[in-house]
């Protein structure tokens, strides 16, 4: 059995990685790749992952991800958030700043350092833009980044004032950091809790305008050109967003996206049963936009796919639609819904044999890309994770089986919440080893700490 920590040797998978895809085994020793070579012949007594019909990837990095400690640990901690991580591939995560307290303050993110130097994997935070998100004042964001903070948000909700947030990223362009916007008007969310079109009406629920949205995204990007800082957008939801940010990038503009794997895959139709599970901020959009962000996801518009994971203790979701919190999870079902979704867009046969079940090498580095080097790259930690799988490297891999086909259970859910909108979902792919610096923890699809 092989066991955390063992030098060992991934043998005969499929490697997909910035460099491209190729057939070689990897050695891993004290937690670095020691060579990746078509045959590589370790020494006497390690042990073997046999990833013959597998690909072997950089491990993931979620740019997004609430994890709830400190404040509501009754909804998550950083400890069951990492494990839901590890079962989903990932190897780092990058934890929002909206906790209670907020991470806005040195002391603050010190504080949460502490506890994630026992988390199963690398949690990398993000800080506040204004003191206690409220909006109105700037974080210390340079002693922050020199705690190693890269990213700043105000997530949950987005910089309101245009003024302030000209301010915030001519600082972050001084100091080398990357604000994140939640692009959302807070005047025409007006109380929202759902997209606001046919469904809501017919539901006679309040909706969010995708304007909401767009408004912040434009002026967002009037600042950008003014200021000439670095912007990346979260989780974007409209196919007119996906646009103006497509338009951005052929300017030449600083910005980056994230797209979630719920915005790719779910759309507003599924709140038709009342099921306030699905309701999330920015809201499931039409099937219009969904199919345009598919579109914008597919012509590289997007730098990564980014979960949202937002878990949300059942008291917090077992009411009516109003009522209910936003959010849900996603880290354990992201891939698969993404890959699940690749197959229906593209019809894919179901079994055809073959090592990817029709898709080219282009596609799975394409896929693969928005999952590992790109979101790190933004993360400003792609030196230790979205690596190319090459000797010197630090081994944070994911392994994965592309054509295994499943479907969540809540049995499954290693987060302390439920509220995943994946469970009837045909998910692809499973992710079957998850190893984080050189130690495996996650084997044959089983956590193993
Ligand atoms: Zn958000």
């Amino acid at each position: 059995m092989v066991k955390k920590g063992l030098n060992y040797v991934i043998r005969g998978g499929t490697l997909v990685d910035a460099i491209g895809v190729r057939r070689a085994d990897i050695l891993v020793e004290d937690g670095l790749i020691r060579a990746s070579e078509r045959e590589v012949k370790p020494p006497k007594g390690y042990q073997e992952i046999d990833a013959r019909g597998l690909v072997v990837s950089p491990g993931f990095v979620d740019l997004h991800t609430h994890l709830r400690e400190p404040g509501n640990e009754g909804s998550e901690t950083m400890f069951t958030g990492s494990l839901a991580g590890i079962s989903g591939g990932y190897t780092a995560l990058v934890a929002m700043p909206n906790t209670t307290p907020t991470i806005d303050s040195p002391e603050a993110v010190r504080y949460v350092q502490q506890i994630a130097k026992d988390a199963p994997l690398d949690i990398y935070f993000a800080g506040a833009i204004t003191k206690g998100r409220l909006g109105e004042s700037l974080t210390e964001m340079s002693k922050m980044a020199d705690l190693g903070v890269k990213l700043f948000t105000d997530d949950g909700s987005g910089v309101q004032d245009v003024q302030l947030m000209r301010r915030a990223l001519e600082f972050a362009k001084g100091i080398g950091v990357t604000l994140a916007q939640h692009c959302e008007d807070l005047r025409l969310t007006n109380g929202g809790s759902i997209n606001e079109g046919a469904i809501s009406s017919i539901l006679g629920v309040a909706g969010i305008p995708n304007a909401a949205e767009d408004v912040m995204v434009a002026r967002d990007l009037e600042l950008v050109r003014l200021v000439g800082a670095r912007l990346h957008f979260l989780h974007i939801s409209t196919a007119h967003s996906a646009e103006m940010v497509k338009a951005a990038k052929a300017e030449g503009l600083p910005v980056t996206a994230e797209v979630t794997p719920h915005h790719l895959v779910l759309s507003d139709s599924k709140l038709m049963g009342f099921n306030p599970v699905f309701k999330v901020n920015p809201p499931l959009r039409s099937d219009t936009d969904r199919l345009g962000l598919w579109r914008a996801f597919q012509g590289g518009v997007f730098d990564a796919v980014a979960t949202d994971h937002a878990p949300h203790h059942k008291e917090l979701k077992d009411t009516t639609i109003d009522q209910a919190a936003f959010g849900l999870i996603g880290l354990q079902a992201s891939f698969g819904a993404v890959l699940g979704e690749l197959h229906r867009q593209l019809d894919l046969p179901q079994e055809d044999g073959s090592f990817s079940s029709g898709l080219s090498d282009e596609q799975l580095v394409h896929l693969v890309s928005f999952f590992t080097w790109k979101p790190a790259r933004i993360a400003q930690i792609d030196d230790i994770h979205g690596c190319q799988l090459v000797a010197g490297k630090p081994a944070n891999i994911t392994i994965f089986d592309p054509t295994a086909r499943w479907r969540l259970a809540e049995a499954d859910l290693l987060s302390k919440s439920q509220n995943s909108p994946y469970f009837d979902t045909d998910l692809v792919g499973k992710i079957l080893y998850t190893i984080v610096n050189g130690e495996l923890k996650l084997k044959e699809g089983e956590l193993c700490l």
